[in-house]
């Protein structure tokens, strides 16, 4: 079966076709890092997970990169009001992206490259676009020239009679209605960071990071590109621009873009307080996986309005498949196995993949699995211990995607219960007691009850 999904730069469904055999190569535009990430970006990254899990769980051999960009507009300006270095700033947002993460069950990028230690490659990339008359000096910044591009404008659907020739934007982030000629280099500033080069001592812009990061470790011309919807223009449109102008190859086959998240019906914003970080929502008491959950359940290119009915829906959820998990770990069937059930799992992992192969379709892959454990629940108890291992490797296999349950399903009851105390302990040891107390309803809904006792948590089933 084939992988298909909507291309922004045809505007139209594609079936996958890797440019090498059983590989594909992925570039996610990565954090600016200047301050913590919320949760509109969090949708973005979570997506993006989902799909390269589902290449491997395709048996693609996935290489993927994802930039951080420790220098641009708003890190100098964070750096400058902070009265910091920029190392210093970025880096603390950067080790709180990493936690973020791994919190989320992100898998980690194969590369991780920094903008500010990839300055040479741009300045090769900007030379190039010099000599080959793509780009010009103003002042002591240089410039992409976008009416030698007769392409420029495709991936974003703007017409070439908007285009204002002759007109130059210095901001790293401009709007649709002011297409203009689009900065290369900026030269040096007083207060800012710069660097020496052929054209003046100055910092880079922020798109030509993105091409010189990918291109030096995708190659020239790869697979997917991938980033939010607000990532199209410019700063999509001009990577292309840039990339392939300096290389005369063609750049990226196909670029997907995850539509925004918004909070209760409102757009974030800082002075909503609606702009959530990964840390406020486990301080109001939600776990980790159910926010990946919510996250991921909404199409990629649908609007996703987060609400916290919404989280509570996602927890409910994803009790179900816990729940059912612990079901059938606590079951102690006779041995043997059934074709029913066999067959049963063939056919409803066609129907996943059938939905998943079509643009990501994630709520229908969803629905198909529910529908499994609903049947398997009705006949629990008619399950072998065959079937019950077919089943539990079969929820392993569709985890690989989702990415829901951090343990593996076969984990022994004990071994779950175990992790979820050291969860609540945890939770308890940084005061996060709504958290504490859900893990302890949690397990309480399930018939496990804690006890506190001198020597640590006990745990004991509860008689029904
Ligand atoms: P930034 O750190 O602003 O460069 O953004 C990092 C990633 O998050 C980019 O792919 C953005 O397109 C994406 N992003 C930013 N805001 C939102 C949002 N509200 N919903 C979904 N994705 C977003
Ligand atoms: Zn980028």
């Amino acid at each position: 079966m084939d992988i298909r999904f909507y291309n922004t730069l045809s505007n139209q469904l594609e079936t996958f076709n890797s440019i090498e055999k059983g590989k594909m190569r992925i570039y996610t535009c990565g954090p600016t890092v200047y301050d913590f990430a919320h949760i509109g970006n969090f949708r973005s990254y979570v997506f993006e997970d989902l799909v390269k899990r589902y290449f491997i769980y395709s048996r693609y051999d996935v290489k993927h990169v994802m930039n951080i960009t420790d220098i641009d507009d708003k890190t100098i300006k964070k750096a400058n009001e902070l009265n910091s270095s920029l190392e210093a700033v970025t880096q603390q947002f950067i080790d709180a992206f990493f936690n973020d993460i791994a919190k989320l069950n992100i898998i980690k990028a194969d590369v991780y490259p920094r903008a500010t230690q990839h300055i040479d490659e741009m300045i090769s990339i900007i030379e190039i676009l010099e000599k080959k008359g793509y780009a010009y000096q103003k002042g002591d910044s240089v410039y992409f020239s976008i009416e030698k591009f007769p392409q420029y404008g495709r991936l974003a659907n703007v017409s070439r009679d908007k285009l204002n020739t002759g007109l130059r934007s210095d901001a790293d982030e401009y709007e649709k209605d002011n297409i203009q000629d689009f900065v290369l280099w900026k030269g040096k500033k007083e207060g800012e960071p710069f660097w020496a080069t052929p054209f003046g001592d100055g910092r880079p812009g922020w798109h030509i990071e993105c091409s010189a990061m990918s291109m030096k470790y995708l190659g020239e011309h790869f697979d997917i590109h991938m980033g939010g919807v607000d990532n199209i223009f410019p700063h999509h449109e001009n990577e292309i621009a840039q990339s392939k102008c300096s290389t005369g190859k063609p750049y990226v086959n196909y670029w997907i873009h995850c539509q925004h998240l918004i909070v209760e019906d409102q757009k974030m914003s800082k002075s909503l307080g609606n702009q959530y970080t990964l840390a406020d929502l486990i301080d109001r008491g939600y776990d980790e996986m159910v926010i990946r959950y919510l996250l991921l359940s909404t199409h990629y290119r649908k609007l996703l309005n987060f609400t916290f009915r919404g989280l509570d829906q996602a927890k409910k959820s994803l009790m179900r498949i816990n729940d059912f998990i612990f079901s059938l770990n606590g079951l102690k069937p006779v041995e043997g196995e059934s074709e029913t059930f066999s067959d049963f799992i063939k056919e409803n992992e066609i129907g996943f993949k059938k939905n998943m192969n079509d643009d990501f379709n994630i709520s229908g892959a969803l629905g198909v699995f529910f529908e499994f454990i609903h049947y398997i629940n009705l006949h629990m108890d008619n399950l072998k211990k065959g079937d019950v291992e077919n089943i539990l490797a079969y929820i392993d296999r569709v985890n690989s995607v989702l990415g829901v349950i951090k343990q593996s399903s076969s984990d022994t009851l004990e071994k779950q219960i175990m992790e979820k105390i050291t969860l609540r302990e945890r939770a308890r040891q940084e005061k996060n007691f709504q958290l504490a107390d859900s893990i302890r309803e949690e397990l309480k809904s399930k018939g496990i009850l804690l006890i506190d006792t001198p020597d640590g948590v006990r745990w004991k089933l509860e008689k029904k």
